[in-house]
């Protein structure tokens, strides 16, 4: 009981403690007020003490009362019940070889009624209180509970914008609750960083409790690299990228190499890398940052709280991912769940994957009703990002899959380039990948297994900016065996009035 008694949560420092305490329970009185009087006055969400870095002054917050009840820790992801792991451990796979997941304690976070966690994350968003203003640590509970605040790496990534897809939905598709959630919005440009947050500062505490971890590393289509080297910049830790020769975008290239990270550029593909650094890693005090690690999936999944939150927890009938290695689907499912089983939400989206053909395993287990997977030769898409054969989560997708009644399509690579395209003319500016899962919509509203009126989410997963090449060629009309039905080439003009003049007359006046 000591833990209820009144004002024991709320320790203020310094000034205008009053008033951000005031604000705080204010907004959350209403919701809160079913339970208990008392529990409103110690919502404790980032008050703010007026001196020190922010850091500093999330050292002197008092936490949420019942915060030393939530933890975590790494379970067999098939569910064997005899084998667990502490967070703290150097650990990426179970003993007979399978993928771990992080197990929440979900009775310690049911403590806390349903609008009580929708006040919380509220309260917290788009703020400069370390650690919450990331849109990731807003949901620290549910990330990494027993981290301190202190050891968080963070950029204040998440948050990002869903774009409503008005005029594309209308007009191309016939729909009119088409929405796009921008997660290239962020700090390298893909979703890699709500993953990599977690990640690296899992990393950096263990390093602190004096684990021998000299670097991080990873194999990458490009954007984990990226993410995985910005962090580790962040936090001063060593970290060692493998990517594959010629298979990623420029701007992914450069990315780990202004950082810093050792950048090894060897002639093989993803799934080359990837043996390779599980080889170094079994040899070398390098702690492994792939989607085998089950900690990225951690920061991941809020992207999916996020969007039930942008909606005001409604739940989207669709939500579409392209797809690759296949650890996002799962996050993003087990953010839903997450949300459903501690009472935010009352049901779960169908989830769909979006392949590209030229790398569709998943799309052909999905076929045989899963009735059997194989791996297969990923072969050369514009979607480099999700160029993959043998997905390392093929297992969480199934799973993900299966209890949402869920969908695979695919995308040739005319389809996903079109696609993008055409997005792109009623103002977004899409990666290819994006492009993936735009194609799968367009299929499967043609199909009609989508309505008009379905309340539908595409997954953005990077920044379109960040494959700049593949769009000039579409664009260009260099790209050989496609089209480019929508592509908009510039009008080379030499510097001459009247012939200015004639380009505008045919192209203006009709
Ligand atoms: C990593 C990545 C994907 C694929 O995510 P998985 O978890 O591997 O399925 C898709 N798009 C982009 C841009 C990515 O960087």
């Amino acid at each position: 009981m000591a833990a209820f008694a009144p004002n024991s949560a709320l320790v203020f420092s310094g000034r205008g403690a009053t008033g951000a305490r005031s604000l705080s329970s204010r907004s959350i009185a209403k919701p809160v007020a079913i339970n208990d009087q008392s529990r409103a006055r110690k919502v404790n969400v980032g008050v703010r003490a007026a001196t020190g870095s922010i850091r500093e002054q999330a050292g002197r917050r008092a936490p949420l009362e019942k915060s030393t009840l939530f933890n975590c820790k790494y379970v067999p992801f098939s569910g064997d019940q005899n084998e667990e792991y502490s967070i703290d451990d150097v650990i990426y796979r179970s003993k007979n070889g399978g993928l771990l997941d992080v197990q929440h304690d979900m009775e310690a976070l049911a403590i806390y009624p349903p609008e009580y966690w929708k006040a919380l994350f509220d309260e917290r968003v788009g703020k400069t209180v370390w650690p919450y203003g990331s849109g990731v640590w807003s949901k620290k509970e549910w990330v990494l509970p027993g981290i301190s605040d202190d050891d968080i790496v963070s950029m204040f990534e998440g948050n990002s914008n869903l774009f409503w897809a008005d005029r594309y939905g209308r007009e191309v598709l016939g729909m009119n609750d088409l929405w796009v959630k921008q997660c290239g919005n962020s700090h390298t440009g893909s979703f890699k960083d709500l993953g990599m947050t977690a990640l690296v500062s899992q990393v950096n505490r263990m390093r602190k409790q004096g684990k021998p971890l000299a670097a991080v590393g990873c194999a990458s289509t490009g954007d984990t690299s990226a993410a995985l080297s910005a962090y580790a910049a962040a936090a001063g830790i060593p970290s060692i990228v493998f990517l594959p020769a010629d298979k990623i975008s420029l701007a992914q290239l450069v990315q780990p190499i202004a950082n810093g990270s050792l950048v090894l550029s060897i002639d093989t593909d993803f799934d080359g890398c990837m043996r390779l650094i599980r080889e170094v890693t079994a040899e070398l005090p390098i702690y492994l940052a792939n989607s085998l690690n089950s900690l990225r999936l951690e920061g991941q999944k809020t992207a999916a709280i996020e969007i039930l939150q942008q909606f005001d927890w409604q739940v989207p009938d669709y939500v579409i991912i392209p797809g690759g290695n296949l650890g996002n689907v799962y996050a993003f499912f087990k953010g839903f769940k997450m949300c459903k089983d501690l009472g935010l939400v009352d049901k779960l989206p169908r989830m769909v994957v979006a392949q590209a053909h030229n790398a569709n395993p998943l799309y052909r287990a999905y076929k045989t009703g899963f009735e059997k997977f194989e791996a297969i030769k990923a072969e050369p898409t514009f979607a480099s990002a999700i160029q993959i054969g043998d997905p390392v989560s093929i297992d969480r997708a199934v799973y993900a899959l299966k209890e949402t009644n869920g969908i695979v399509e695919e995308a040739t690579e005319e389809e996903l380039m079109d696609a993008a395209a055409e997005a792109d003319l009623t103002g977004m500016f899409n990666c290819p990948h994006t492009g993936v899962a735009l194609a799968a919509l367009k299929k499967l509203r043609e199909a009609q297994t989508i309505g008009p009126s379905d309340k539908v989410v595409v997954v953005s997963t990077a920044h379109g900016l960040k494959f700049a090449q593949s769009k000039v060629a579409y664009h260009a009309g260099e790209i050989e065996g496609i089209v480019g039905k929508f592509a908009n080439p510039p009008v080379e003009v030499k510097e001459d009035f009247g012939l200015v003049m004639d380009v505008l007359k045919e192209r203006l006046v009709q």
